[in-house]
């Protein structure tokens, strides 16, 4: 936590539960780690007393370190109940990792948004033995550096089939304005967008918890990302509309439940930060535009640092998020370079 959010009214009431312990939040409201494999070391799981059986939200990817801590869940505070459900807030490979796992053993209902059903399955079924012609593409028009890109293509492609358990055909889908039962309570269920589309966040109409996941985390910013699947996406300005609207909703004394990080209260605060974050970093790029840039050109402006290889791609992508914004928004125009890069300035 910084001491910025401290001043400005984002707090953690509770300590951070240790891998596969679990923190009572709320009556019957569990909040657990799961450790990954990944410089983001965690994804946060909550489970939700129904009684005879669980509801799980957001599971962790299939990996060893993540089936480490469900086994040591299921012997210790899951209490030999079962997982009657299974929801997850968005198509991330790091929430909706196991789901296949619970619906297999556990005969659990998977519940979550269209999009992120058919996010989920088709990047599951996308299997790449190397990078499509489509991803080369994207790094020549983000300019980046030929020995990167050598280096991207010798460590192959990521493949979601291997970090996610198999999901079989069927779910129950959510939508937005929806009101679902869980854990005892009755909750809301409103979209976020952005970071993921049609990302679920659910509102308690009982008491002050929020279910947020990855669309309001608190210390970190969530990536914003262009992917050669929509080069022309706007997530930055997806993101903004989503923070306007969740926003409205949000009181103080809301509980908030992010998919990272620490449980929260200052949820308000939280999304004219993430707002504010955004609207800095345009204008930041606004100065840096004056002079035609790529994307890979403005990771100082938009990050205040260079970026090292492990997250370059993450870095490109939410560079061409704020680009993307801004060609929207009429302020700056691209032309390609003689060598495929895309030069980014203000538009005159
Ligand atoms: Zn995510
Ligand atoms: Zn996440």
């Amino acid at each position: 936590m910084s001491g910025e959010e401290t001043r400005t009214g984002v707090r953690h009431p509770f300590p951070e539960p240790e891998r596969g312990e679990t923190v009572e939040i709320a009556e019957g409201v569990l909040w657990t780690r799961i450790g990954l494999p990944s410089r983001l070391d965690h994804v946060n799981v909550y489970l939700f007393d129904e009684g005879d059986a669980w509801t799980v939200v957001d599971t962790g990817l299939r990996h060893k370190l993540c089936l480490e801590a469900w086994a040591k869940l299921e012997e210790g505070p899951l209490r030999g109940k079962g997982v009657a459900r299974v929801i997850a807030t968005h198509h991330h490979s790091d929430h909706v990792g196991l789901v296949g796992k619970f619906i297999k053993e556990h005969g659990a209902e998977f519940w979550t948004t269209r999009t992120a059903w058919l996010n989920a399955r088709m990047l599951q079924l996308d299997h790449q033995e190397t990078h499509p012609p489509e991803m080369l593409a994207h790094w020549t028009r983000g300019g980046v550096p030929a020995e990167l890109v050598e280096k991207f293509v010798a460590d192959g492609p990521f493949n979601t089939s291997a970090a996610t358990w198999r999901l079989p055909l069927g779910y129950r889908r959510i939508v937005e304005g929806e009101e679902i039962a869980m854990g005892g309570r009755r909750w809301t269920v409103r979209m976020g967008d952005g970071h993921a589309p049609e990302h679920a966040t659910f509102w308690s109409l009982d008491d002050n918890l929020v279910v947020v996941g990855d669309q309001a985390i608190p210390g970190i910013s969530s990536n914003l990302g262009v992917y050669p699947t929509e080069p022309d996406a706007d997530p930055v300005g997806e993101w903004l509309e989503s923070c306007e609207k969740l926003l409205a909703h949000a009181r103080e004394d809301h509980l908030a439940l992010p998919g990272h990080k620490g449980v929260y209260t200052g949820l308000p605060t939280r999304f004219r930060q993430l707002i504010a974050n955004h609207h800095g970093a345009i204008k930041r790029l606004r100065a840096h535009l004056a002079e035609p840039r790529t994307a890979s050109e403005c990771f100082v402006p938009l990050f205040g640092r260079e970026i090292p290889p492990a997250v370059y791609r993450l870095a490109l992508n939410e560079a061409l998020g704020h680009l993307n914004h801004m060609r929207r928004s009429g302020e700056a125009v691209r032309e390609a370079r003689e060598d495929g890069a895309w030069l980014w300035r203000l538009a005159r």
